[in-house]
């Protein structure tokens, strides 16, 4: 577990030195919109910790995945998306788009959202 890596945008805005707009924050967990929607609703869910994807995320095993997936359960409540449905995508490599090597998910919601994704 790394915590505060240089250079990591999203521990940037952990430490509050980026700003972001935050919905919802806990003990290990803090969600804010993603500064280029790409629905009405699209919120980043992170881990406070660094961990450079999802499965490495998985790996660490102390519940800390589940914590973020519960969040991103309780904004979608809170941002009035879990009747009608929401996504929650990690992307995961550069071939899937992943652009921030912090891990997110990305929750997406507000509009009908087609499959497969592009
Ligand atoms: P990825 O491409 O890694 O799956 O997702 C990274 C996401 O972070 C993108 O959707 C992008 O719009 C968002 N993003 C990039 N820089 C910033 C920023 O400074 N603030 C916020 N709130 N989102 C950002
Ligand atoms: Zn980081």
């Amino acid at each position: 577990m790394i915590t505060g890596v240089s250079d990591c945008l999203f521990c940037g805005i952990v430490a509050g030195e980026i700003p972001a707009t935050k919905v919802m924050e806990n003990e290990r967990v803090i969600a804010f919109r993603d500064i280029n929607p790409q629905a009405p609703v699209h919120v980043l869910v992170i881990p406070k910790e660094h961990y450079p994807n999802v499965a490495a995320l998985a790996q660490a095993g102390d519940g800390l995945l589940n914590e973020v997936i519960t969040a991103a359960h309780q904004v979608a409540e809170a941002e009035n998306v879990s009747e009608d449905g929401y996504r929650v995508v990690f992307n995961t490599g550069l071939g899937a788009g992943q652009t921030v090597f912090h891990v997110h998910a990305h929750l997406l919601g507000g509009r009908s959202l087609s499959w497969p994704p592009g």
